[in-house]
């Protein structure tokens, strides 16, 4: 299983690469990695596992973030605040389109590869259009909004060596863009 030893910090230079298209069909390597990055998620949540093997919790985990420089993300949100769940392992995600109106969260952002507290408004897209596959290799297509759409763009952003803090305005960290809701 993956623990806190297999996440690569800020710093490490696989974090600021452009991540690889993974190869179709999806080979078996792949599928495994998919499911171990959902699995350390999930075992992040749980209270007693997370506290055994000193996990952070963490919604969502990108394969650079485990230092293998190839697009996949997996996210797993048992409750979006809204009555929906998600638990997705996805391969070549691709943002199809976007809402011009842009969502933060109040709190600002965190990340398994950042263990420092960075504070600051990350201003996303608030309603996204996802096109990926799924781990069988079929085709997915979904629009989110609000959290989920937040946790999709944090993630994808990893495959194309973006880190949260890039978006923060040093000068008014704080400040909302006009128009941007609060998440
Ligand atoms: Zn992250």
């Amino acid at each position: 299983m993956l623990t806190m030893k297999d996440i690569i910090r800020d710093g490490h230079p696989t974090l600021r690469e452009k991540a690889k298209e993974v190869e179709l069909p999806i080979s078996e390597e792949d599928r495994n990695t998919l499911k171990e990055m959902r699995e350390f998620l999930i075992n992040s949540q749980d209270e007693e596992t997370a506290n055994k093997y000193g996990l952070r919790s963490g919604v969502g985990l990108a394969a650079p973030q485990i230092n293998i420089s190839k697009r996949m993300i997996a996210v797993y949100l048992p409750d979006d605040g809204e009555g929906r769940s998600y638990d997705l392992m996805l391969v070549n995600p691709k943002i199809a389109s976007h809402s011009i109106q842009e969502a933060y969260l109040p709190t600002g952002e965190g990340c398994l590869s950042v263990d420092e507290n960075i504070p600051g408004l990350v201003h996303r897209k608030n309603r996204i259009t996802v096109k990926a596959k799924d781990i069988d290799g079929n085709d997915v297509q979904m629009r989110l909004k609000g959290y989920p759409a937040i946790i999709l763009q944090h993630e994808i952003d990893h495959l194309n060596g973006v880190m949260f803090y890039d978006y923060i305005d040093n000068d008014n960290p704080l400040k909302p863009h006009q128009d941007a809701v609060e998440v």
